[in-house]
């Protein structure tokens, strides 16, 4: 039986984090079990490569110097911090070396060109996760537990798609039969980097920013398709798991023990910015449980995303602001057959997505992000209907499960809502979700209300 335990960039930010992840690590499971640890880069230290690369390719000669120094120094003070043996502290001290001549070597390739390959941006950015994960399984092997280091470009099989690279999953299931299983059996505690991994021709790949979870998934899913029994995925960050709400509106906001897929996929909408739903769907396709725990409070329960969680009803409320609403009206128009069809075409043609949709017999309210650029779709739009817009306005969403099979949500809704203004409703649309729009000043009481009603 094989845990995945995922740590982030604030998790091994410091030598001393990276000692609490090892201490966490090592004081689980019994030999005959051990974990598979992936790591992210090193707090910040993706932000500076990316720093780098572009100083880079500008040839701002000073800024990218400052960059290479500070992501070696980085390491290097993380290194010194861990207390390792002379002969581990010089292994390490060798492979960041390695890595940041490499580091450099890419750097002045990007400013002679004064251009940058996907390619060589890929490379360039794998450099924090190689580094972060070499210092994790030297951390543990100082405390006494047996651990390895893999290079996650020997785990993860991927397309040549540079910077959001898709998986080859029966191929990383086979590299993991032939590469990780055995390490495992063993009873060696597997440490490799997130967010990397390798094209068809060896290429170094990436999955795109954030993208470590998505590698913790798709190592839970390659060892279940090994044939490993995988108990959980666990993502170590550094919030206790989904809530009820965003606490920094409603400070009575409490844990949420157990979402559902779907839920979570809500949620991570409303920039819950917790889990990205498309990032474990490998887990969630097997029925491999999900944990969301906080490394700085390891004794929590955390949040687990299921695919299918137990319980009904609601589970959260989330919100998102920065919203504007455009209402389309056209008398002339009414009940007219292809009327939808023309109004969202025009959005298509100005490829602005659209959020939260209301219709009435005559017209339809559309919510944009504030940031979308409207003025080629109103004046579309005017060429056949009369176009008003609404800005500062908030999307609220009471997110839970069977909510359009649970009599009387709507009603305990807007009951709690009392004068709160509602600006539309959308309801129905999804099963886990009930979404309406209100201004954006109201929305942090709407929100109490909301929460007061469903869980206090
Ligand atoms: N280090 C990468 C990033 O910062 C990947 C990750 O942390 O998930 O985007
Ligand atoms: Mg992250």
């Amino acid at each position: 039986m094989t845990d995945v335990l995922k740590f982030g960039g604030t998790s091994v930010g410091t030598a001393e984090r990276i000692r609490d992840v090892a201490r966490l690590v090592g004081t689980r499971g019994r030999v005959e079990d051990p974990c598979l640890v992936v790591v992210s880069a090193m707090g910040g230290v993706t932000d500076l490569l990316v720093g780098l690369k572009n100083s880079s390719s500008e040839r701002k000669k000073e800024a990218a110097e400052a960059a290479l120094h500070e992501i070696g120094a980085r390491h290097r003070v993380a290194l010194s911090g861990l207390a390792l043996s002379a002969d581990e502290s010089r292994v390490c001290a060798a492979a960041i070396d390695e890595e940041m001549l490499r580091c450099r070597e890419l750097s002045l390739g990007i400013s002679l060109l004064e251009e940058i390959s996907p390619r060589t941006s890929d490379a360039l950015l794998a450099i924090g996760e190689l580094i972060s994960s070499r210092l994790v399984a030297a951390a543990l092997r100082a405390r006494g537990t047996d651990a390895v280091w893999v290079d996650p470009r020997e785990m993860l099989a991927t397309d040549a798609t540079h910077g959001a690279a898709l998986a080859d999953e029966p191929e990383t299931a086979r590299r993991f039969a032939a590469r990780v299983l055995p390490e495992l059996a063993a009873g060696r505690v597997v440490v490799t980097g997130g967010f990397v991994g390798a094209a068809p021709s060896g290429a170094t790949t990436t999955l795109g920013r954030g993208g470590s979870d998505y590698s913790a998934a798709l190592f839970g899913a390659a060892l279940k398709d090994a044939g490993r029994v995988v108990s959980a995925i666990e993502i170590w960050t550094d919030v206790d798991g989904i809530l009820t709400a965003d606490p920094r509106i409603v400070p009575q906001a409490r844990l949420v023990p157990e979402v559902s897929a779907a839920e979570a996929a809500e949620l991570a909408f409303f920039g819950a910015k917790v889990l990205h739903p498309a990032t474990i769907r490998p887990a969630v396709a097997r029925g491999i449980p999900v944990v969301v725990r906080n490394s700085f409070r390891p004794d929590g329960a955390g949040t687990i995303v299921r695919r299918d969680a137990a319980g009904t009803g609601v589970r959260a409320i989330a919100m998102r602001k920065g919203v504007t609403a455009l209402f389309v009206g056209s008398p002339r128009m009414l009940l007219a057959y292809g009327y939808a069809a023309k109004v969202f075409s025009v959005f298509e043609r100005h490829r602005v997505s659209v959020d939260v949709i209301a219709t009435s017999e005559v017209s339809i309210s559309i919510t944009v992000d504030e940031k979308a650029a409207l003025d080629g779709v109103v004046r579309d739009l005017s060429e056949f209907a009369e176009v008003s817009l609404l800005e500062h306005l908030a999307v609220v969403s009471v997110v839970g499960r069977n909510l359009r099979s649970t009599a009387g949500i709507a009603v305990r809704v807007f009951a709690a809502l009392g004068d709160v203004n509602v600006v539309l409703v959308s309801q129905g649309a999804s099963d886990t979700n009930m979404t309406f729009v209100v201004a954006e000043g109201d929305a942090p009481e709407a929100l109490l209300r909301l929460h007061k009603e469903f869980f206090e």
